[in-house]
C-alpha cells in the first residue's frame, strides 16, 4: 500500500486526547481541526520534570535509493512509546519544495508514519506561509524605505535580504526589481531564496521563546549603508511587527504516529543549505514531557547531524544521550558504484566496497563522545547475507548494528532498536564539540572540512576571503559555522561518492546570519533556490471530488 493510502486508512484519536495523555493542560492546547494542534508556549507551566532523554537520528550521505531517518524515527518514537510509555517525536515541517518536486514528502513511511501525513505535508498549520509572509514583509518595508528617501543611507546594492517563497522556481533565483519609473521604487538586483532556506527559519528554530525571536529578528543584518556600515532590523525600527506576524508560527505543532504517539513537527530548515534541525522550542517542549525524545537532523551526519551538535545543541543546552545512524543495504550498494536499477539484485562486493560511507560517518559521530548505534533500515529486497555482512562490518568499527523493519512492521520494527537505544542512553555520554567558537573563522571552517569530510584543504575565493575580513573587522569571528554543501558527497562535488579522500572545498561565499547566531558558508554549486526536475512529484499528485488527496508520498 501507498504511503497516503496507509495515512488515510489509519483511524485517529482527537489530537486533544494525545495532547492530555503527554501531560498538556487543555489551555496548553489550540486545536486546527480534530487532529492537529498549536502547542501554547504563552501558557507554558513551569518545568513539569527532569528533561527526557535526547536520541539524535541521522544518516549515511543520502541517495536516491534512499535511507529513511523520518521512518525509522517514527517507528523507533513508536517502539520506545510501547516499551516505555512515555515518548515522544520531534520532527522537521515539510517544504512544498521537495513534495512538488523531488524528495517527497517528510513524515515517515509504509507503518512508520506521522498523519494526517496529506495535511503535514500541504499546508500543515501555516507557519510557512507566516514565514515567508514576514520575510517578504522585511523586503517590502526595506524598499520601501529606500523608495520614502533613504534616510539610513542604505546602499542598495549591498542588500543581503533576499525575498522568498517555499517552492522550487529557479526563475526567481536572480531578478530585477523596482522597474517602472519613480513611482515604482529604486530598481535593483534582488534575488529569491526558499523559505527552508531563510534567517527567519533559521531564528524560528533556534529562539527560546518570542522575546529572544524579537531580539534575534532585530539585529538581523539586511545590508550595508554607502560606507560599509552594516545596517540591521532594529535601525528600520521594524523588529516588533516581523515578531509579530511570527507569534503563531513560533507555537509546535502536535500530531501522531500512526500508532498514536505523540509527535512535535516544527521549524523546517534544510540540512544542505541551512542548519537542518526542527526547533529548539518543540525538542524543549517534548523532552519536559516524556521520558525518550526521537528528534532528526536532515541529510547525512557531515550536514544536518555536525550543525545540530555544533550549532542546536549550545541553544537547547542538552547534548543527545544516544546517536542512531540510519543506513541501508540498497545506499551503501549504490556507493559502492551499482546503479538504480540493478540494487534489488544481492551484490555483497558492492556492499562492502560502499561500506566506507557509513565507516566515515560513524568514525565522524565518534569524535563527539556520544554513544553510537547503526540502525539499519531493513528493505525487502535486502538478502539476509547483506544484512548480515553489514552487521559484521559496523561492528569491526566497534559499533552495534540492529536491524529495523518499520516500514513494514511499525513499532514493532524497532524493539530491539528500542532496546539497544535504551541501554545507550543510560550510558554516561562524554559530548565534546568539534571546535571552539572563539577559534579563527577560516580554522573553523578547515576543522569542519578535515575531521568531518575528510578533505585534505580549503580554497577561498577572493570574495570569500573579503568577507572573512569585514566578518572579523564587524566582531562576527566568534559565531559558529553552517556550511551549505550538496548532501550527496561528503565533498563539494555531488558525484563523487563511498569516502573520497584528498579533495579541496571550495569557499565560494561566507553570509552573516547574526539573528541566527552563525555564518554560512557557501560551497561549491549549492543553490538557496533550488530548480523543480524534468519530472517533479507534482505531475503525479490529484484531488478528488470529496477532497481527498492521491500521489503524496
Ligand atoms: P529520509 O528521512 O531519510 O529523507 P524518509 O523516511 O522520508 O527518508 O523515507 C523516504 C522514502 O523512502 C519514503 O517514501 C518511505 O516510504 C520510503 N522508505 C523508507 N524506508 C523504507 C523501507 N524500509 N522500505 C521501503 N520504502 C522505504
Amino acid at each position: 500500500m501507498k504511503d497516503i493510502e496507509i495515512s488515510e486508512n489509519a483511524t485517529l484519536k482527537p489530537i486533544t486526547k494525545i495532547a492530555e495523555k503527554a501531560g498538556f493542560t487543555t489551555d496548553q492546547i489550540e486545536p486546527y481541526g480534530n487532529y492537529k494542534a498549536k502547542i501554547n508556549i504563552y501558557n507554558s507551566k513551569s518545568k513539569l520534570k527532569e528533561d527526557g532523554k535526547l536520541i539524535l537520528v541521522t544518516s549515511i550521505n543520502p541517495t536516491p535509493a534512499g535511507e529513511g531517518k523520518s521512518t525509522i524515527s517514527v517507528g523507533l518514537g513508536d517502539a520506545l512509546q510501547s516499551k516505555t510509555g512515555s515518548a515522544m517525536i520531534a520532527l522537521r515541517e515539510p517544504s512544498l519544495g521537495p513534495v512538488m518536486g523531488m524528495k517527497g514528502g517528510a513524515t515517515g513511511g509504509g507503518y512508520s508514519q506521522v498523519v494526517p501525513m496529506e495535511d503535514i505535508n500541504l499546508h500543515f498549520t501555516g507557519d510557512m506561509h507566516a514565514l515567508t509572509s514576514a520575510n517578504n514583509t522585511l523586503a517590502a518595508l526595506i524598499d520601501n524605505h529606500i523608495q520614502q528617501g533613504n534616510e539610513l543611507n542604505i546602499d542598495p546594492r549591498t542588500i543581503t535580504w533576499k525575498r522568498t517563497l517555499d517552492i522550487n522556481d529557479r526563475e526567481l533565483r536572480r531578478v530585477v526589481i523596482g522597474l517602472g519609473g519613480r513611482t515604482s521604487g529604486v530598481p535593483r538586483e534582488d534575488g529569491f531564496d526558499i523559505t527552508v532556506a531563510s534567517e527567519l527559519m533559521a531564528i524560528l528554530c533556534l529562539a527560546e521563546n518570542i522575546s529572544d525571536l524579537k531580539k534575534r529578528i532585530n539585529s538581523i543584518v539586511i545590508g550595508q549603508t554607502y560606507d560599509r556600515k552594516p545596517i540591521f532590523v532594529k535601525d528600520l525600527d521594524v523588529g516588533g511587527a516581523i515578531t509579530a506576524l511570527l507569534k503563531d508560527a513560533i507555537k509546535p505543532n502536535l500530531v501522531q504516529t500512526l500508532e498514536h504517539t505523540p509527535a512535535l513537527i516544527h521549524g523546517g530548515p534544510f540540512a544542505n543549505i541551512a542548519h537542518g534541525c526542527n526547533s529548539v522550542i518543540a525538542t524543549k517542549t517534548a523532552l519536559e514531557h516524556a521520558d525518550y525524545v526521537v528528534t532528526e537532523a536532515g541529510f547525512g551526519a557531515d550536514l544536518g547531524a555536525e550543525k545540530f551538535l555544533d550549532i542546536k545543541t549550545p541553544v537547547l543546552r542538552k547534548t543527545p544521550d544516544t546517536i542512531v545512524i540510519v543506513a541501508t543495504v540498497r545506499a551503501l550498494k549504490y556507493n559502492g558504484g551499482v546503479l538504480l536499477k540493478d540494487l534489488e539484485t544481492e551484490n555483497l562486493l558492492a556492499l562492502e566496497k560502499g561500506f566506507v560511507n557509513l565507516q566515515r560517518h560513524i568514525n565522524n559521530m565518534k569524535q563527539f563522545g556520544v554513544p553510537l548505534v547503526v540502525a539499519i533500515n531493513r528493505f525487502t529486497s535486502d538478502t539476509d547475507e547483506e544484512v548480515e555482512m553489514l552487521m559484521k562490518l559496523t561492528k569491526e568499527e566497534n559499533v552495534d548494528a540492529v536491524e529495523a523493519t518499520v516500514w513494514k512492521d511499525g513499532g514493532q520494527g524497532a524493539q530491539e532498536l528500542a532496546e539497544k537505544v535504551i541501554e545507550n542512553a543510560a550510558k554516561e555520554s562524554h559530548f565534546k564539540r568539534l571546535y571552539d567558537n572563539n577559534d579563527s573563522l577560516q580554522n573553523k571552517i578547515e576543522i569542519i572540512v578535515k575531521n568531518i569530510y575528510g578533505g585534505k584543504n580549503v580554497e577561498f575565493s577572493r570574495k570569500a576571503l573579503n568577507k572573512i575580513k569585514q566578518f572579523k573587522n564587524n566582531d562576527w569571528e566568534h559565531l559558529p559555522i553552517c556550511v551549505a554543501k550538496t548532501q550527496y558527497s561528503f565533498s563539494d562535488d555531488p558525484k563523487l561518492l563511498g569516502a573520497p579522500h584528498d579533495f579541496t572545498i571550495h569557499v565560494s561565499d561566507l553570509n552573516v546570519k547574526l539573528g541566527a547566531g552563525f555564518i554560512v558558508v557557501m560551497t561549491g554549486n549549492v543553490l538557496t533556490m533550488p530548480g523543480l526536475p524534468k519530472k517533479p512529484a507534482a505531475l503525479n499528485i490529484d484531488v478528488d471530488a470529496n477532497g481527498k488527496i492521491s500521489g503524496v508520498f
